[in-house]
């Protein structure tokens, strides 16, 4: 009787959900893309909807699911989100279990491409740790290797929509040619912070392939999700290792608390960066920032890493 009502209850929920977000309130456009309309997308982190949305232009339109500041890897889904996956015409999510749960309705939708899936074995990073078993997802650390999404989005886009082809391919290109020039800079600023200063403390596991693709050692306080906890022995391990160090500046993230990393840095006697990195999710969109007299919009993939590259070699130098 018991399971027999839950049943009716989760069904009730369901449709409640699900009629309580209409289409329309999900797209702005009214036409389907079969009938003329915008091809309609789903991306889950701000990095892939930055990514779709360069590539896709003028001729998509999409609907993100997660928000700047949100945490990936304990996402669970809103009403519209239920809606935006179930009439998107293609999706698009991170893989390497990034999304968690979430990751595994998405594997079952035929329509839904992960952005890393093209990429080599030997370019991903296995994790130290025992209770890990999956590879460690935080690949747009590497611009190079976030580049290699670039492909994936292109030839979906262009299978579903081969009409605007081309348009989708020469923005693909002229993307990846920023992120080379992006890789270049990034390599040209972290080698001003001298050699034996360049070591990047902060409060979960994002940056290895970040530490992999510019020689600087990256310590966290938690593991590959904010919410995998250090623990004692860890906290204790790095307040030595910083001391030891003396690394001038750690650094909380926006996904995660900034009273551990405070409570480490006082035992530590160093100090914590007044802003934090963007570990999980860009900024939010259309907020500006001006460092080294350049200007760029935080809550693109591109500004996320100018604002943390900035932010780390003025601190470390
Ligand atoms: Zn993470």
């Amino acid at each position: 009787m018991k399971s027999f009502i839950f049943r009716i209850t989760t069904i009730f929920l369901a449709v409640f959900l699900l009629t309580n977000c209409s289409e329309k309130t999900v797209w702005r456009s009214t036409e389907p893309f079969e009938t003329g309309g915008k091809l309609r997308v789903t991306a889950t982190t701000t990095m892939i909807q930055d990514l779709v949305h360069i590539i896709g232009g003028e001729d998509v339109e999409i609907y993100g699911m997660m928000a700047d500041g949100i945490d990936p890897h304990s996402y669970t889904q809103r009403a519209s989100d239920v809606t935006a996956m179930t009439t998107a015409d293609l999706i698009f999510y991170n893989g390497l279990h990034l999304e968690a749960t979430l990751q595994r309705k998405l594997e079952n939708l035929e329509n839904a491409h992960a952005v890393t899936k093209k990429l080599n074995q030997d370019a991903l990073i296995q994790p130290s740790e025992e209770n890990t078993k999956y590879a460690d997802p935080h690949v747009w650390g590497d611009p190079l290797l976030w580049a290699k999404t670039i492909t994936v989005v292109v030839d979906v886009l262009s299978k579903k929509d081969p009409a605007n082809e081309s348009r989708y391919s020469s923005r693909g290109a002229a993307y990846r040619e920023e992120l080379a020039a992006l890789n270049t800079w990034v390599k040209s600023r972290i080698g001003e912070i001298p050699a034996e200063q360049r070591y990047l403390v902060t409060s979960h596991d994002a940056f290895m392939y970040f530490s992999k693709a510019f020689d600087i050692e990256v310590r966290a306080i938690n593991g590959l999700a904010p919410g995998d906890k250090g623990g004692p022995k860890k906290v204790a391990e790095l307040v030595d290792f910083i001391k030891e160090k003396e690394i001038k500046m750690i650094f909380p993230e926006s996904a995660a608390n900034r009273k551990g990393v405070k409570a480490i840095a006082q035992d530590a006697g160093t100090t914590v960066s007044e802003h934090e990195l963007f570990a999980d999710a860009c900024g939010k969109r259309g907020d500006m920032e001006t460092a080294h007299g350049e200007t760029y919009d935080i809550g693109t993939y591109i500004g996320m890493i100018k604002h943390n590259v900035n932010l780390v070699v003025d601190g470390l130098k």
